[in-house]
């Protein structure tokens, strides 16, 4: 075992080995030989319990390749690109949406520059962050008042603690819903103050429920979508319109969390029963919260809009300054908002919206030209062939709907290679690449996939097939 430990190689010996790579670490020296002491330590334990019991596994060859890789991925930076063939557009994990190239754009600027982000240019004077995209966000919503916070968890809390606080909120039984990430709608409603008032049944709920709710007591009457949750069979609820009505004789406001919350009007492309925010306004709701990064397709942000008279209340809320959004948000949404100025335009360069709506002819030739992408690069390690499946829109909207698509499903040419070890691999690529494992086989789905990444699937997928083998 002595002779074992004797064959490790001196710290200074694998210093310079690395310094002299052709490809360098590009990290700071004292981090790379944190990685070689870490690698070093672990060796000398696997030789402690016997896990290392031949020399020829600590050969230089050997033991430089593993030492090298090693150190690459303990250098290299936390927070990485992912390649997502989930199929699941605004997967919550994986950074939900993506952004339009104007809005990255937009997000240079306002990083690399100085901005207006709270001056007034036409007075010179102070000026409010708030005022950026309210009038974007009045235009395309048709409401009256805008503005934006960090989240819209934080959207519904500072509505929540502004309008309600001391007194009662009115909420259906069947949408006290957990969402996933752990945004609760009675805990929230705790954090604000408000004190939660349950109506109806789990699955069905009555305006009569609401109306005997009423007392002196109540703030407000609230709505939330139940995003990944689904009642059916018997079950009722109330719509917003009804809801609007009874508001609107007591006096009190009808406050709808919509959680995803859609700009575009997905029916014309066959989704039905989301409807848009302007809809949901026009319908009568007083105040509306929705997340910016969901199928809106923008930056993370919870945006309310809603009655001035409301809206004053939150802007004056000095829990607002806590929730507030930073200026490579707010650049990234405004950007995001001027491309629904245009709905075509918006369509083809939103990607969360362009990957919903993307149709089952254009997902089969993507799906060929990632599978001939694998024969190319991988060809050697698997067999790829296309067949129909479904993909997901994820962050909570149509939760039940499967958008019908084209999957690439892989049969590897070494029979011992489980789809599960496979998909476990390719977690350890650069970058890593996420996909779903189907009828025992593991598969991509290009919805969620750009063209230009097709390349670098592939070749994760020779290495990851190279790696479990080992
Ligand atoms: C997603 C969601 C939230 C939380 O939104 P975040 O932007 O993730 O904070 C709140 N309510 C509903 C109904 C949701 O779907």
């Amino acid at each position: 075992m002595s002779a074992l430990y004797r064959l490790l190689p001196s710290m200074d010996r694998v210093l310079a080995h690395l310094e002299a790579l052709p490809e360098p670490l590009d990290a700071p020296r004292a981090l790379v030989r944190e990685a070689v002491q870490a690698f070093l330590d672990a060796t000398r334990e696997e030789i402690r319990q016997g896990l290392i019991e031949r020399e020829d596994a600590l050969a230089w060859e050997t033991l430089s390749r593993r030492i090298e890789c090693f150190a690459r991925s303990f250098v290299r930076p936390r927070f990485r690109r992912v390649l997502n063939a989930t199929g699941v557009v605004v997967h919550t994990n994986l950074g939900r949406s993506v952004l339009a190239d104007a809005a990255t754009g937009a997000v240079a600027l306002a990083c690399r520059h100085y901005s207006n982000l709270e001056f007034d240019l036409s007075t010179g004077g102070r000026g409010s962050r708030h005022s950026l995209v309210e009038g974007l966000l009045t235009r395309l919503t048709g409401a009256e008042s805008a503005m934006v916070v960090n989240n819209n968890a934080a959207a519904v809390l500072l509505v929540l603690e502004s309008l309600c606080k001391g007194r009662e909120v009115v909420v259906s039984r069947g949408q006290l819903v957990e969402i996933g990430g752990s945004f609760r709608v009675p805990e929230v409603m705790a954090k604000s103050g408000a004190v939660l008032r349950e109506v109806g049944a789990t699955n069905r709920t009555h305006l009569r429920d609401y109306e005997a709710a009423i007392t002196p007591e109540t703030a407000a009457l609230l709505r939330v979508h139940t995003s990944n949750f689904r009642i059916i069979g018997f079950t009722k609820e109330v719509s917003l319109e009804e809801l609007a009505a009874l508001g609107a004789r007591h006096g009190l406001p009808v406050i709808e969390d919509l959680g995803s919350g859609t700009l575009d009007d997905f029916g014309s492309a066959g989704l039905h029963g989301e409807p848009t925010v302007a809809q949901v306004v026009a319908a009568g709701a007083d105040v509306v919260t929705f997340s910016g990064d969901k199928v809106l397709g923008g930056p993370q942000a919870g945006i309310i809009v809603g009655r001035k008279r409301y809206l004053d209340v939150l802007r004056r809320n000095q829990l607002g300054r806590a929730l507030r959004i930073d200026k490579m948000t707010l650049a990234a949404l405004e950007a995001t908002l001027r491309l629904y100025l245009d709905p075509e335009r918006a369509r083809r360069e939103i990607p969360t919206l362009a990957m919903i709506r993307a149709t089952p002819q254009e997902l089969k030739a993507k799906a060929q030209a990632l599978a001939r992408a694998v024969r190319r690069r991988a060809g050697g390690h698997f067999e790829a062939c296309v067949r129909p499946g479904a993909s997901r829109v994820g962050g909570g909207a149509f939760p039940e709907r499967d958008l019908p698509t084209f999957l690439v499903c892989l049969s590897p040419k070494n029979p011992g290679l489980a789809p599960d070890t496979l998909r476990a691999a390719l977690l350890d690529t650069d970058p890593p690449l996420t996909g779903r494992v189907e009828d025992g086989a593991f598969c991509m789905d290009p919805r969620t996939l750009r063209p230009d990444e097709f390349d670098l699937a592939a070749r994760a997928l020779a290495l990851a097939a190279v790696q479990a083998s080992l």
